[in-house]
């Protein structure tokens, strides 16, 4: 048995990129990008209106000013601001010549002639208002402030989120390069499990592993490839899964990992030439989690208990699946406060207990009886590490917990 950090580094290592391809803007969510991504044009390209207003001098602006020219967005302006002149602007409309600042037009009044006031002066001493003593409050946007051409935008190796998408849309990078998404096979285990569509008779239970894992696969934008259930019979599951790594870069396997009479994964993995990397961790749920490599394929045999199941493809298989898109994973990993004192009876597993995230910003443990708990995940908002040798956890400390 090895701890979970061993287990992981050795997850983290094991991994090759997969090789890189085009695709389309539009169906690049959740891919890694292979490359770095560059501007072909400042942004914004031209200094652009922040505002529906007014453009004019800023020496102006406590005078009444005349309105030359309406400046719809998308418009050349036509007129260049004189003294005491102005142009009607929308928002992200072109600043003219001459204007140098935008004046928001709900600061504004119409006096009649196609003129306008600004009603913002501070009557005292009859100068403009300005929001900052340094930067008047121009409410211009100035050419290439955001990004100037040639400017990386996205870095190679970044998981392209949706605002990750504006950013190329924007720059024009319609076919961005990416890595190869992983193909992946789904093959539940076991003789006393039928698919959920069949009521089981009195010695079977529903198979839940196999939809909870091509969900969890689909989160991540990966289309798992099932195989359905494998009988627990050594025939049966070997050539089903030699057909499952010929076909697919990664095999996950649940069930049959354990010690029981019929739990033949590991050796049946073995036979077929898959190098176990680790067979068993230090982790609860999930300790007889499964890890093998076949030249640059790989298989998660990962526990039958649906719990042990989605808490191990959290933990261990999801690096790996993103180490092979190009991307060390980040999991959502950060410390709150226990809502409530916790023991447990042993402690020679790092617990990954699921728990509940309070509005008050602490972290509650969920009625859990275990990973065989089938609805014990549902209202967990995520898993809390309580660490080896540790048995006892008081109200108020601060723990590791995870978003799942
Ligand atoms: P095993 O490791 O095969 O002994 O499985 C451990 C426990 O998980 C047993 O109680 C199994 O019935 C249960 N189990 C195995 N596979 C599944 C599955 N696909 N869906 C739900 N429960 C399962
Ligand atoms: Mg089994």
């Amino acid at each position: 048995m090895i701890k979970f950090e061993e287990a992981y580094r050795i997850v983290s290592e094991a991994g090759i990129k997969l090789s890189t391809e085009k695709v389309l803007l539009n169906n690049s969510l959740g891919c890694v990008l292979a490359e770095d991504v560059k501007s072909d044009m400042n942004m914004p390209p031209f200094d652009k209106s922040a505002m529906d207003g007014y453009a004019c001098k800023e020496a102006d602006m406590a005078n009444e000013l005349e309105v030359v020219e309406v400046i719809p967005a998308g418009k050349i302006p036509e007129k260049t601001i004189g003294k005491n002149q102005c142009a009607k602007i929308m928002t992200g409309a072109m600043i003219p010549e001459g204007a140098d600042c935008v004046i928001m037009v709900e600061h504004t009044e119409e006096t009649g002639n196609n003129k306008i006031r600004y009603t913002k002066i501070i009557p005292e001493i009859n100068v403009c208002e300005v929001e900052s003593e340094n930067k008047p409050n121009v409410n211009i946007c100035y050419l290439g402030e955001d990004i100037e051409t040639g400017n990386v935008v996205l870095e190679k190796g970044t998981l392209i989120k949706a605002q990750h998408i504006a950013t190329m849309a924007s720059v024009g990078s319609i076919e961005p390069l990416v890595y190869r998404k992983p193909k992946v096979a789904v093959i539940p285990t076991g003789d006393e499990i039928v698919e959920p569509h069949i009521k089981p008779n009195i010695s079977q239970i529903r198979n839940s592993n196999g939809a909870q894992i091509v969900a969890q696969l689909k989160a991540m934008g990966i289309e798992a490839n099932y195989f359905g259930i494998a009988r627990d019979t050594e025939n049966v599951t070997m050539d089903l899964i030699q057909k499952a790594y010929e076909e697919n870069d990664v095999v996950l396997l649940t069930g049959g990992v354990s010690m029981g009479d019929f739990d033949l994964v590991p050796e049946i993995l073995k036979s077929l030439k898959f190098e176990l990397l680790f067979e068993s961790i230090a982790v609860q749920p999930g300790k007889p989690t499964v890890f093998g490599k076949r030249g640059d394929k790989f298989c998660f045999g990962l526990p039958g208990n649906p719990v042990s199941s989605f808490v191990q493809f959290e933990l261990l298989t999801k690096p790996l699946l993103y180490l092979l898109m190009g991307q060390k994973y980040k999991p959502f990993n950060f410390k709150l406060p226990l809502g409530k004192d916790y023991r447990r009876r042993k402690a020679e597993r790092l617990s990954w207990v699921p728990a509940i995230f309070t509005q008050e910003g602490t972290v509650v443990p969920v009625e859990y009886h275990g990973s065989a708990h089938i609805n014990g995940l549902g209202p967990a908002d995520g898993i809390m590490a309580v660490p080896i040798g540790v048995t006892e956890l008081k109200e108020g400390e601060l723990i590791n917990v995870r978003q799942i």
